[in-house]
C-alpha cells in the first residue's frame, strides 16, 4: 500500500493549487513524447490529490478505476515520493514500466483497471475480504460518470450497502463526458445521479472536484452510516481553453504549438 507524504496533517489548499499546475505541465511535457489521455487525466487531479495529501492513511488503498486517467495518478505519486521523476518521464514509452493504464506491480498502484466497471467490484472484494480478517481500512475510488453507465458498477451500488460496507468512498469524475461526446445527451435519463444513488441507500454528496479542500470536507464529514460517493462536478480537460469539453482531447496530444499555449494558460507554479 502507498503512504501519502502527510497522512494526518491539515490540508494545504494552497499548496495542493500548486501542485495541480505542476502536475498539469508534467502530464503535458510528457505528452510531448507520446500520446496520452491528456483530457480524462486533467479531470480528476484535485479530486487525487485530496485522497493522497488529505484524506488516505497508510491502511487506505486508492483505486483509479477510471485507468485511462493513469497519468493524473502517476503525476500524483511522484508528488507523494511513490513514482520516481524517470518513472514518470517514460510513462507510456518503450521500455518503461507505467503503461497507460494503472497495473499492479507499479510502485503504489493497488489493483489494475482500465476496464471500465470493475474498480468498485474489486473495491467491494476487498472490503468483504477486510472484514472476514477483521481488518479495517477505508477504500477510495475514482470512476468516471460515463462508467456509470456499466452495469457491474449499479450492480456494486446495490450491493455496498446491503452488505454494511462503510468504509468505501466513491468519487464521481462527473464531467458530463465520455469518449465520443456528452453522457447527458448519450442517456438523457442518467441525471439526476444524486436520487438513484441515494435511493440504493448511499450518502451522496456533491462538491466542485476542482477544489480539493471541499473534496476533502466532503469526507471528513460524512456521517458514516453508509457508503460515501462523491459527486466531483468537474471539466473534462481542465485548465487548457481549446481542451475543455471537447470530446477529441479524449485521447490526443498537442501539437507544440498548442502544448506551448497550454503552458501560458496554465502559468507556472506559483
Ligand atoms: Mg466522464
Amino acid at each position: 500500500m502507498t503512504t501519502t507524504s502527510k497522512p494526518n496533517a491539515a490540508f494545504d489548499a494552497v499548496a495542493s493549487r500548486r501542485r495541480c499546475v505542476q502536475y498539469r505541465r508534467r502530464i503535458l511535457g510528457v505528452s510531448q513524447k507520446t500520446p496520452l489521455h491528456v483530457a480524462p487525466a486533467f479531470s480528476c487531479l484535485e479530486m487525487i490529490d485530496a485522497v493522497y495529501f488529505g484524506l488516505k492513511q497508510p491502511e487506505d488503498t486508492f483505486i483509479l478505476s477510471k485507468g485511462h486517467g493513469a497519468a493524473a495518478q502517476y503525476a500524483v505519486l511522484e508528488a507523494a515520493g511513490v513514482l520516481s521523476k524517470e518513472d514518470v518521464d517514460g510513462m507510456c514509452q518503450n521500455g518503461s514500466h507505467l503503461g497507460a493504464h494503472p497495473d499492479l506491480g507499479i510502485p503504489g498502484i493497488e489493483a489494475s483497471t482500465g476496464s471500465l466497471g470493475h474498480g468498485l467490484p474489486v473495491a467491494i472484494g476487498m472490503a468483504l475480504a477486510d472484514r472476514d480478517h477483521g481488518l479495517q481500512r477505508t477504500i477510495y475510488l475514482v470512476i468516471s460518470d460515463g462508467e456509470l453507465h456499466e452495469g457491474s458498477v449499479w450492480e456494486s451500488i446495490l450491493l455496498a450497502p446491503s452488505k454494511g460496507l462503510n468504509n468505501l468512498v466513491v468519487f464521481v469524475d462527473l464531467n458530463d463526458m465520455q469518449t465520443m461526446g456528452f453522457t447527458s445527451e448519450s442517456h438523457p435519463n442518467f441525471h439526476p445521479v444524486r436520487d438513484k444513488v441515494e435511493a440504493f441507500g448511499w450518502e451522496v454528496a456533491e462538491v466542485d472536484g476542482h477544489d480539493a479542500a471541499a473534496v476533502v470536507d466532503a469526507v471528513k464529514k460524512r456521517k458514516g452510516a453508509a457508503p460515501l460517493l462523491v459527486l466531483g462536478k468537474t471539466v473534462k480537460g481542465k485548465g487548457v481553453s481549446y481542451m475543455e469539453n471537447v470530446a477529441i482531447w479524449h485521447y490526443r496530444s498537442p501539437s507544440p504549438e498548442e502544448y506551448q499555449q497550454a503552458l501560458r494558460e496554465l502559468g507556472e507554479v506559483a
